[in-house]
């Protein structure tokens, strides 16, 4: 955990708290028999959470077989703080403020502008400040900012950022030193893996989201925590390398995957194949549904170049399942699962290669999860899908 100024849970609070989320309407005597906690300690930890308005009583459960007491059922209280989480695009910033548990209260977003370490904190502010003005009354008010980076983040500061210049700045700095919150950045990759893993239904113990927009970033997380690597690189699969001696890359290794198999290359071929302007996902879509052949064509060898990406990850971190996040692969589910074909070898056979739950708002969601699991002091957190129908 890196806010350790900010409020940590003891761990047995942390404990407690987490078999009230996992199991709604759970006793007293029931998170004594799940947490191995005396009924003393889970009495003494319940009246805290209580006192912090983290949990509710719920009212009265069913008497025990054999008559006795009927105990008082307890809740978590999903709203008890606020997170505010922004994604900082190459060209675009999404921004969502949301409960503990992935309750939306509000989003922004704002396409096509462009991004500088110079103008950064001026769209940045004036969305935080609106934010903050129509933020509902919590017990804990904001508990933090989660800043999604598309570029490699270590230690909570940017090292590098090939598509904008915002490793020139300190921007975890600068929003620390303007605002009284948590402030968290993290890899974009990595924040979409931590809201699947978070709020996705399946509630697997090992996830892995693989984002390919511009470039081609997975977030890994192990046993509810994500797995980032010495310098924050793990799971950078777009750099690594599919063609020797092949395409020039930021990174300053040439032949890596992202330079064949992005969103952002798909649509550059096509367009410079068809004399047009520059296309998005929705134009894509439009020729791929319409069975045009070039569209198919080129689509058919982005899938068959992302798919050894995906097998190199499979076999890697041998995950229960990959998302895929990808506007273009959520447009159009039968590419999915003729991506999921490619994935010949039977050592990942059972290996489940679906879109990603979230939709377009995962990398948010992400931030949410991130800033909660601060916040609660609970890695292995998991929330209903907030997008599910009810
Ligand atoms: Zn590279």
């Amino acid at each position: 955990m890196i806010l350790s100024k900010y409020i940590i849970r003891e761990q047995n609070e942390a404990t407690v708290l987490k078999a009230i989320i996992d199991h709604y309407g759970i006793s007293r005597a029931q998170v004594s028999t799940l947490t191995h906690l005396n009924k003393a300690s889970v009495s003494s930890i319940t009246k805290t959470l209580l006192d912090n308005q983290l949990i509710f009583e719920i009212g009265i459960g069913d008497a025990s077989a054999l008559g006795g007491r009927k105990p008082i059922r307890l809740e978590f209280n999903g709203h008890a703080g606020i997170g505010i989480a922004l994604d900082i695009g190459y060209n675009y910033i999404t921004a969502m403020m949301a409960f503990l548990n992935g309750d939306k209260i509000a989003a922004k977003t704002f396409d096509e502008v462009d991004i500088h370490a110079s103008n950064i904190m001026e769209h940045l502010e004036k969305i935080i400040s609106h934010f903050e003005k129509i933020a509902p009354e919590t017990p804990h008010g904001i508990i933090g900012i989660s800043l999604a980076v598309h570029g490699i983040v270590s230690d909570n500061q940017i090292a590098f950022t090939p598509y904008y210049d915002l490793d020139k700045i300190n921007l975890q700095a600068i929003l620390e030193e303007k605002y009284n919150y948590p402030i968290i950045l993290e890899n974009e990759a990595n924040l979409t893996a931590l809201g699947e893993y978070c709020f996705s239904d399946d509630q697997q113990k090992n996830v892995v989201s693989v984002s390919v927009h511009s470039g081609i970033g997975a977030g890994i997380v192990l046993d509810g925590k994500l797995h980032t690597g010495l310098n924050g690189t793990a799971g950078e699969i777009g750099h690594t390398i599919l063609v020797p001696h092949g395409k020039n890359c930021p990174c300053g290794n040439h032949g890596c995957l992202e330079q064949y198999a992005s969103n952002k290359v798909l649509f550059e071929n096509y367009a410079a194949q068809k004399n047009l302007p520059p296309i998005n996902s929705d134009d894509f879509t439009k020729a791929l549904q319409t069975k045009e052949m070039l569209a198919e064509k080129l689509m058919k060898e982005n899938m068959e170049l992302l798919a050894i990406g995906l097998n190199n990850v499979a076999m890697m971190y041998n995950p229960e399942v990959i998302f895929i996040n990808s506007s273009i692969y959520r447009k159009n589910p039968d590419w999915t699962l003729r991506l999921k074909e490619q994935i010949h070898s039977f050592v990942v056979q059972d290996i489940v290669i679906k879109n990603g739950t979230l939709a377009d708002l995962a990398t948010l969601y992400g931030g949410i999860a991130n800033l909660s699991m601060n916040f609660l002091n609970i890695s292995q957190l998991h929330f209903n899908n907030p997008l599910a129908q009810i």
